[in-house]
C-alpha cells in the first residue's frame, strides 16, 4: 500500500513550486534547495501514535511523510530508529542531568548519512536515475556508494585527497568510482557538476537535491516518538551542510500540523568547528547567508563545508528557534569524545564530540540551565577516526 501524501515541491527560499515527479536538483529559478511538501491534513490520518506502534523498526515508518510512492523502490539497509540513550552520568559530571544523546553511529556505513542518500537514492531510483555521484567529505560517499550498491546502479564519488583512507577504502568496497581531489568538499562539487553535464550523472550533493533532508528529517520524528511527543529544551547539531538541521525543524512543523506535538519547540544549536565557522559567522554578524569561508580546516571532516547551499535555511532555524551557535576547537572535541567516552560506552565522532564542548560551553555561559533536557546528537562512529587519537 502506498501511504506517501507527497504533492511537490517548493523553492525554500522564494516558495516557487515545482513537480515532485522528475528528477530535480535546484529550484529552477532561484537556484535554491527545494523542499518537498505533503498533504498533511491527509497525511495526519493515518499517521497516529497509536498507528506506529505495530510498523517497521526503521527510518521507513513514517511513510505517509516520505517521498516514495512504490514500496519496491525503497533501497534499504536498515537505517534509522536509532537508540536515544540517556546520558545522565555525562550530564551530572557538566552540570546538565538530563542530557540523552541521539546515537546516530549505529546506522549502517557508521553515519546520519545513511538516512539521507537511502531516501535519496530510493526516490532517484523511482524516477529513474541510471548513475549517481557525489562530493563528499568522506561520510556521504561511503553511503552513496553503499545504496548505489544495492540499488544495483554505478556511483562516481569524490573526496578531497587528504580525507582519511577509511573513507576511500570503504567506497571501493562498495564499487564506486573513487577521484581524489587536491582540494575542498567545493572543489569536488565541481567535478560532480562536470559529469553531469558530460555524462548525465545525476547530483547527490548535500540540499542540491530534494530528498537526502527527507531521510535525515526522521531524526525529528524519531525523537519526538522516544520522548512521548514531548521534545527536548535544547538540541546541538554538528553543522555542516546543515540538512539535519534544516530536516528536524521542518519534521517539527509537519508534526505540528498533524497533532502529534504541541508548539513547544527545542532552541537549536549550530555547533561547528573553530577552523571553519561560517555558519557560526554570519549568526553572529545578523546575516540572512553565510560567506565563503577561507582556508577551511577542521579534524571533523564532517563539518569542513566552507559554503553551504542551504545556509538561510539553518540561520532561519536557529533564528526561528531561539537557538544559537557555537564555534569549538579540534583539541577540545578530541578531548571531550574521551570525556563522552569514558562515561556513556558511545565512542563519538569528532563532530558528534563537538556538541558535547558546545554543551559545556553553554552551561558555562548560563545559556543552557541545570535542569533543562538536551539531545547532543553523535552523527558518527568514532571509529572512522581512530587515527585522530
Ligand atoms: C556530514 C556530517 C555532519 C554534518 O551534517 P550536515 O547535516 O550536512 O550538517 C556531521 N557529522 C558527521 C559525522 C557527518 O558525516
Amino acid at each position: 500500500m502506498n501511504r506517501s501524501t507527497l504533492t511537490h515541491l517548493e523553492c525554500g527560499l522564494t516558495g516557487e513550486i515545482s513537480p515532485a515527479d522528475e528528477l530535480q536538483n535546484l529550484s529552477p529559478k532561484a537556484q535554491k534547495p527545494l523542499l518537498a511538501r505533503y498533504d498533511l491534513e491527509l497525511a495526519g490520518k493515518t499517521l497516529t501514535s497509536k498507528e506506529l506502534v505495530g510498523r517497521r523498526k526503521d527510518m521507513w515508518r513514517y511513510e505517509e511523510v516520505l517521498p516514495v510512492q512504490d514500496q519496491n523502490c525503497v533501497i534499504s539497509l536498515g537505517e534509522g530508529m536509532t537508540p536515544l540513550l540517556e546520558a545522565f552520568r555525562l550530564g551530572e559530571s557538566i552540570g546538565c542531568r538530563n542530557t540523552f544523546i541521539k546515537d546516530e553511529s549505529q546506522n549502517p556505513t557508521g553515519s546520519f548519512k545513511a538516512r539521507g542518500l537511502s531516501m535519496a537514492v530510493s526516490r532517484a531510483v523511482e524516477l529513474g536515475a541510471k548513475e549517481l555521484a557525489v562530493p563528499s567529505a568522506g561520510n556521504a560517499a561511503g553511503a552513496l556508494s553503499a545504496y548505489a550498491a544495492r540499488a544495483g546502479l554505478p556511483a562516481h564519488v569524490f573526496m578531497p585527497q587528504d580525507v582519511p583512507s577509511v573513507f576511500r577504502v570503504e567506497c571501493e568496497i562498495f564499487g564506486a568510482q573513487v577521484t581524489l581531489i587536491d582540494g575542498l568538499i567545493t572543489d569536488c562539487g565541481k567535478k560532480v557538476r562536470e559529469g553531469v553535464e558530460a555524462h548525465g550523472w545525476f547530483d547527490f550533493s548535500t540540499l542540491k537535491e530534494p530528498y537526502r533532508i527527507e531521510g535525515k528529517k526522521t531524526m525529528g520524528y524519531e525523537l519526538a516518538e522516544q520522548m512521548a511527543w514531548r521534545l527536548p529544551d535544547v538540541i546541538i547539531y554538528p553543522t555542516g551542510g546543515g540538512t539535519g538541521l534544516i530536516g528536524m525543524w521542518k519534521a517539527f512543523q509537519e508534526m505540528d500540523a498533524m497533532g502529534l506535538i504541541d508548539s513547544h519547540r527545542p532552541r537549536m544549536v549550530t555547533v561547528q568547528s573553530s577552523g571553519c565557522a561560517p555558519i557560526v559567522k554570519a549568526f553572529e554578524e545578523g546575516e540572512q547567508f553565510a560567506t565563503m569561508w577561507e582556508g577551511a580546516a577542521t579534524k571533523a571532516d564532517g563539518l569542513r563545508v566552507p559554503a553551504a547551499v542551504g545556509d538561510f535555511l539553518i540561520l532561519n532555524a536557529l533564528r526561528e528557534s531561539e537557538g544559537t551557535a557555537v564555534a569549538v576547537d579540534d583539541d577540545d572535541m578530541l578531548e571531550d569524545a574521551k570525556r563522552m567516552g569514558e562515561v556513556t560506552g558511545v565512542f563519538p565522532a569528532p563532530e558528534g564530540a563537538a556538541c558535547l564542548t558546545a554543551q559545556r560551553k553553554l552551561i558555562d555561559e548560563g545559556w543552557i540551565q541545570a535542569n533543562e533536557t538536551v539531545v547532543l546528537f553523535n552523527t558518527g562512529t568514532g571509529l572512522k577516526y581512530a587515527h585522530l587519537w
